[in-house]
């Protein structure tokens, strides 16, 4: 079968049957002009979108269309993570190429329903329209935050204390893997699937957030690792007025990445420190209420260490070893769109 046969709305309806999860909250979902759904008077709606352009952010020769699926929707919902939020529904418009086969987007779709159904967000809508070459996906997630608990890039204040979910720079070594699969590696096939799946199938720390937005401890500021750890601590930073000082023995590292990283020569510290897409969760809290935290972390399916802390000077972000010698973090590194060429 192909899209000629199906025709915009055949094709429409056939995907909208592989989406299976319906939200109690929304009353209107895929099939008028709009979706429609309910908000509770003590919360704020928060909102996300984000583009993906094949040959920019994926690549069709290294993600299936399930796993792009599922990322796709995967890391709408980590930003709404990061505001201490909880997903409602999602909207997706696709520009879809004729290279691409009916079965890829069925895939895709499913991709998109497991998703879905794991974070009880709704796919209400959209549009779908043809592309003359590459694949586009849009994803605009809708979602609700507790107006008491709404978590910022602003606020981080001098003396609180930096903390991390999971772990750092798998994600951007899984990339340099993909990218260079003829090369001779050392490696496990067990490692090498660790760091490339934190890559192809991030999954958002929704588990945290839940944790942190249901504690009653002062998270100051909160963001998610999406262009690599220093541009987005730095992102903190900018938005509060204030620097950072990070312990370097106390960055999060995978045992996968370690290993990898010494067998190969490769320094660690370059993907924990810049690499992107980590969709780990970065926030700040007061130095009383880290304990309560990092003993509730358990429950938070990923672990939570405590990375560094706020200082006075504006901008100022410094890495500090175990010794005590501190090392000025001069340039963010990390991903930015109109300086770099392709991403994944
Ligand atoms: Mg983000």
């Amino acid at each position: 079968m192909d899209f000629a046969e199906l025709g915009e709305f055949g094709l429409i309806a056939r995907l909208g049957s592989r989406l299976h999860f319906r939200s109690p909250n929304v009353k209107i979902g895929i099939g008028d002009d709009c979706a429609v759904y309910e908000c509770a008077g003590d919360k704020y709606q928060v909102v996300t979108a984000d583009a993906l352009l094949e040959k920019v952010h994926f690549n069709l020769s290294t993600i299936s269309a399930e796993q792009l699926g599922r990322k796709a929707l995967s890391v709408n919902i980590s930003d709404i993570a990061a505001m201490g939020g909880v997903p409602v529904l999602a909207l997706i418009s696709l520009g879809v190429p004729r290279k691409l086969t009916v079965k890829f987007l069925d895939a895709f779709y499913d991709g998109l329903d497991q998703i879905s159904r794991k974070y009880g967000v709704e796919l209400a809508g959209g549009d779908t329209v043809a592309s003359p070459e590459l694949f586009y996906i849009n994803i605009t997630v809708l979602g609700e935050a507790k107006k008491d608990r709404l978590f910022t890039r602003r606020g981080a204040r001098p003396g609180d204390k930096i903390l991390v979910t999971g772990s750092l720079g798998d994600s951007a070594l899984g990339l340099k893997l993909l990218r260079s699969p003829r090369r001779n590696w050392s490696a496990t096939s067990r490692d090498k699937k660790t760091v490339v799946e934190k890559h192809l199938d991030p999954e958002p720390r929704m588990a945290a957030s839940r944790m942190l937005a249901g504690s009653d401890a002062e998270i100051t500021s909160m963001i998610d690792i999406s262009d690599g750890l220093v541009q987005d601590l730095g992102h903190i930073c900018t938005a509060s007025g204030v620097g950072a000082d990070l312990h370097a023995e106390a960055l999060p590292q995978s045992a996968a990445l370690k290993r990898i990283c010494s067998r190969n020569r490769l320094d660690c510290m370059e993907f924990v420190l810049g690499g992107g897409e980590d969709y780990e969760l970065l926030f700040t809290t007061t130095p009383e209420d880290v304990k309560k935290i990092t003993e509730r972390s358990q429950k938070a399916e990923a672990p939570i260490a405590v990375i560094g802390e706020i200082v006075p000077e504006p901008g100022k972000l410094s890495l500090v070893a175990e010794n005590g010698w501190r090392e000025p973090i001069r340039k963010p590194r990390g991903y930015d769109h109109f300086k770099r060429g392709e991403k994944g």
